[in-house]
């Protein structure tokens, strides 16, 4: 069994020229990354190019990417569909700030996918969720906003609370305090948000009652998948769906990371809701930056000019949205999901072998294409069952010993994989070897 220490320096061996760049990118970026979730112990490896189910670092070494740009990419890397659409519409222009057809094409696709009456695009998640909220706010006349403690909706202040909160300022389980995630959010903007535990019923009726009257929405990650990989509970959705009618409050699902993804239809398809509003993001442009959001013609008919503000410079390009149509229509389609997904399903059958091969307790979830394992025997229902259980020594071993052997999962260890549609036979095999063989230093 190898130690962490010898795993780091292998990490180490393998990566000297990334270290350089790093080097280099700390004299103009604080910490050396231009975003924080880039960063990672001891320092991050420096991509050179992807293609596929694969990426090659600055060095030279090759991965099989797992991570998919946190499952954005679906597509897979430089697919030749996309490529194509992309490269076709660069030299009829980018960005034209004017309607296009094409954008038109683009939402009845969304449209076919998911229950809504009317779409608008953004440039991200982020900004899907922020304009959800307002639109939901307008309609509703109301202000404050409940969140499921662990979720993320992205960067803006109203949601960015709660994310990973410590527990020892996380305040009761059943009741949790909102903490921010950040320094820099107002405190006004903090004490609009509620907090409530994930696929705990009980505890957002109490929330509703308590703020009967005041809440425009409840935003949720149908599936929480920015805390490991956390299914509801059976019903759970259901109960929130009707909750929330009963409240007259308006759901949101955030399917930024379900959509497209656990179902063709995301989790509205998967577990049968239809919630009043939907946020998307990442596949949906498949590594153009689009994102969009979208719900019921009474609610999203206030977006208009004078009446609530939703606008962007780079909204609805016709580069992204060209891409986005092709992924959509050509890529991202019933059957290479299901390929993705049988794939997903040989993984984490060989995985849950290999971990009893080798006697190392914990279990799989997989929904899908994504999976997490878990080194834990617990169960793992919310934010706080996962931050206590979280076995944190043993899943950075678990990352070392595949990274230094080829294999790219998220650096943050608590992040789910994506199997795209890209990935093979091969690849599957190919991990298990790896999985199989780094099982023993996980003892
Ligand atoms: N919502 C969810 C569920 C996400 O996972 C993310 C990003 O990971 C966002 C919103 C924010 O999306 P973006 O990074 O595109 O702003």
């Amino acid at each position: 069994m190898r130690s962490l220490e010898e795993l780091q320096k292998e990490y180490q061996r393998r990566t000297p020229t990334s270290l350089k760049c790093f080097e280099r990118a700390k004299k103009s970026f604080q910490g050396g990354v231009a975003s924080n979730f880039q960063a990672f112990d001891p320092y991050p490896i420096f991509w050179d190019h992807a293609k596929g189910s694969k990426f090659w670092d600055v060095d030279g070494n090759e991965y099989i990417d797992f991570n998919m740009a946190f499952g954005a990419m679906l597509a897979g890397h430089a697919h030749p569909l996309l490529v194509k659409a992309a490269g076709d519409q660069l030299s009829k222009g980018t960005l034209y700030c004017a309607p296009t057809d094409l954008s038109a094409t683009c939402a009845e696709e969304v449209k076919k996918r998911f229950p809504v009456d009317l779409v608008r695009f953004t440039n991200s998640g982020t900004e899907s969720t922020m304009h959800a909220l307002r639109v939901a706010r307008a309609y509703t006349g109301k202000e404050k906003v409940i969140k499921l403690e662990g979720c993320y909706h992205g960067m803006h202040d109203y949601l960015l609370q709660s994310v990973e909160p410590e527990l020892s300022e996380a305040g009761p389980e059943n009741r949790p305090a909102t903490v921010p995630q950040s320094k820099g959010i107002p405190k006004g903007v903090t004490e609009g948000t509620i907090v409530v535990p994930f696929n705990n019923i009980d505890a957002m009726r109490d929330a509703l009652k308590r703020n009967r009257g005041e809440v425009a929405a409840v935003i949720v990650e149908p599936i929480m998948m920015n805390c490991a990989l956390i299914p509801p509970k059976d019903g759970y959705l259901q109960q929130l769906r009707e909750l929330t009618k009963e409240y007259d409050v308006v759901l949101i699902f955030d399917e930024v990371k379900t959509g497209f993804k656990v179902a063709w239809g995301g989790a509205c398809e998967y577990y049968h809701i239809k919630p009043d509003l939907v946020a998307l993001g990442k596949c949906i442009g498949s590594g153009f930056s689009l994102g969009a959001f979208g719900g019921k013609k009474e609610i999203m008919e206030h977006l208009k000019a004078g009446d609530v503000a939703h606008g962007g410079t780079y909204s609805a390009n016709p580069l992204a949205v060209r891409a986005s149509i092709t992924a959509l229509r050509e890529i991202l389609t019933k059957e290479n999901l299901e390929h993705a997904t049988k794939l997903e399903n040989k993984l984490v059958d060989g995985i849950k072998k290999a971990m009893k091969d080798n006697g190392i307790p914990g279990f799989v979830n997989s929904i899908g294409p994504c999976g997490m394992v878990f080194f834990t025997q617990h169960e793992i229902y919310d934010f706080r069952s996962n931050a206590k259980y979280y076995n944190a020594g043993r899943l950075t071993k678990y990352w070392h010993g595949l990274v230094n052997n080829g294999v790219w999962i998220a650096p943050h260890t608590d992040e789910h994989w994506t199997v795209s549609v890209q990935h093979t036979e091969e690849d599957i095999e190919k991990t298990l070897a790896v999985i199989r063989k780094i099982m023993p230093d996980l003892k």
